[in-house]
């Protein structure tokens, strides 16, 4: 019999937060309880009509169903030049400064690959999406987590970095709109990372999947239209939150060449890219009808304000998210963030998440996401208050 011994580098990570949580709400619907997930940021509402016959039309032409170029068809990344041009007035080479993804999960998990030795520092957010500190681990790197405090607005606080820290990193990832906090970078706070990395030596690599899931006519910046930002960093971004694409695989990078070019480096020795006819797709999601996205935000802004009243009113602290689809909330008087949430699996049914599983850092919050319906969300607040909440 031949023993299958995991790799050190798989041993070595935490169980999968969501895989966690599926397997706690499995659980809860096999007792019977009639769950509302609350839980995986995962939109609930279908991809728009116009990118889904896009696609129908593109799969049918034999020209699309061989291998894709690695680094993505010329025309998606001119398509992706074109937005950043519109929506950030930032110039981009698509020939060298734009790599198509699989997902931008997919970016940001071989980023480190091209850059990380073993033993470099990466600069993490903490609570934070976890695939920037498990790919800084893949990578051998040493994830240094900066953390994401309420009374810093959730932006880290670089002053704080020890030197013998700064003096080993390489690479920063930062992420606004914010998951899981929901918190918001300023063009300052973007200055500052511009100079900070420039000074220390540091990529910058920003991940801006939700910078259109907005509300009260908030529009985020981009971090490659900070001055300077070129020089040091890149951004990573997806259509999947966006036009509700999250199952179809397709995200890029954009920034620095030399960053950039290491990325598809990485890519061209492990994947073969995306299929052609997604990437048609999604140049029609990037320059086609976009009447998608006011009805999204009128949506998503009326589930939060839904979500944002019954808080209130059960005398919960979280501060109105202006993007993304997460309310971050104050765990109540005498829980921890994981006692709050069983308590409301348990009592409730409401599947939501533990702040602290995101990092230590998050201790003490639990978060909620908006992808279930208004009607669903109140039904979760009555369900809270009966509990006593
Ligand atoms: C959802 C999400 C992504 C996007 O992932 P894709 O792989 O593009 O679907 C990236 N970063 C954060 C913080 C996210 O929440």
């Amino acid at each position: 019999m031949i023993k299958f011994d995991k790799a050190d580098r798989l041993k070595q990570l935490p169980p999968y937060l969501f895989a966690e949580l599926d397997r706690k709400k499995a659980e809860a619907c096999a007792r019977g309880i009639d769950v509302i997930d609350l839980g995986i940021g995962d939109p609930d509402l279908p991809t728009p009509d116009n990118i889904i016959a896009k696609l129908a039309e593109a799969a049918r032409e034999p020209k699309h169903h061989q291998y894709p170029s690695y680094i993505g068809m010329i025309n998606f990344r001119e398509s992706v030049a074109g937005w950043y041009q519109k929506r950030a007035n930032v110039t981009l080479d698509p020939a060298k400064e734009i790599v198509s993804l699989i997902g931008s999960k997919e970016g940001i998990a071989h980023t480190p690959l091209a850059f990380i030795n073993p033993g470099d520092v990466v600069l993490v957010p903490s609570p934070a999406y976890p695939v920037y500190k498990i790919s800084t681990l893949f990578a051998g790197g040493v994830p240094y987590e900066m953390p994401l405090l309420k009374e810093n607005d959730f932006l880290p606080d670089l002053k704080t970095i020890p030197a013998d820290v700064l003096n080993k990193a390489k690479m920063m990832f930062i992420n606004y709109p914010n998951n899981p906090t929901a918190a918001e970078a300023t063009t300052d706070f973007f200055k500052q990372v511009v100079e900070f990395a420039d000074r220390h030596n540091i990529m910058v690599c920003h991940d801006f999947a939700y910078s259109e899931m907005t509300f009260d006519n908030y529009i985020p910046p981009s971090f490659l239209e900070t001055p300077g930002a070129m020089e040091i960093g890149m951004e990573f971004h997806s259509l999947s939150k966006t036009y509700n694409m999250t199952g179809w695989r397709i995200g890029f990078a954009s920034g620095n060449s030399e960053i950039i070019g290491g990325l598809g480096q990485i890519k061209s020795n492990i994947d073969s890219g995306i299929f052609e006819a997604i990437q048609v797709a999604g140049i029609e999601a990037l320059e086609g009808d976009q009447s998608w996205l006011p009805k999204m935000r009128a949506i998503y802004t009326d589930r939060r304000d839904v979500l944002m009243a019954g808080l209130r009113k059960l005398g919960l602290k979280a501060k109105s998210p202006r993007a993304t689809f997460y309310a971050w909330i104050e765990v109540p008087e005498g829980y921890t963030s994981a006692s709050c949430v069983a308590h409301l699996l348990d009592n409730a049914g409401l599947v939501t998440t533990p702040g602290n599983g995101f990092g230590d850092p998050g201790e003490g919050f639990f978060r909620i996401a908006l992808t279930v319906s208004s009607e669903k969300l109140q039904e979760a607040i009555d369900r809270m208050e009966k509990t006593g909440f």
